[in-house]
């Protein structure tokens, strides 16, 4: 059976607006901005409030552990993942209230602790044993 082909590219604007979050995942670190006017988290990264429209924003760790809401086992590849072995991508809520997609090491199950880290590409929640 033929595959069907795909293709998901992030286009982020501005790369030097966005070089705090790519040099963050370097690190290990999940960053998002925060609203210094309401306190209001955001990721992925926002260079405005949607909330309260101020755009005095700085950056902040969304948070080193969370929970697994949901998850999915990819077994037919999307382009660009055809050699990988199969895969688990998961919803994560983190400590601080912030849902995001990560790649899911480790067996997961719905409700799970998780911590978040980076290869230096990509979110990464490790299951914790
Ligand atoms: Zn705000």
């Amino acid at each position: 059976m033929d595959g069907i082909p795909l293709i998901m590219k992030y286009t982020l604007p501005a790369e030097e607006l966005y070089k705090p979050f790519w040099e963050g995942l370097k690190r290990g670190e999940i960053l998002g901005t925060r609203c210094k006017k309401c306190g209001t988290l955001y990721f992925p990264p926002q260079k405005d409030c949607p909330k309260c429209m101020a755009s005095d924003m700085e950056w902040m760790d969304i948070g080193k552990v969370g929970e697994v809401m949901t998850y999915s086992i990819v077994l037919q590849k999307p382009q660009g993942f055809e050699n990988f072995s199969d895969y688990t991508i998961g919803i994560v809520r983190t400590e601080k209230g912030i849902d995001l997609m990560c790649w899911v090491i480790g067996t997961p199950k719905v409700g799970a602790k998780v911590f978040l880290t980076s290869d230096g590409q990509r979110v990464l929640c490790k299951v914790r044993s």
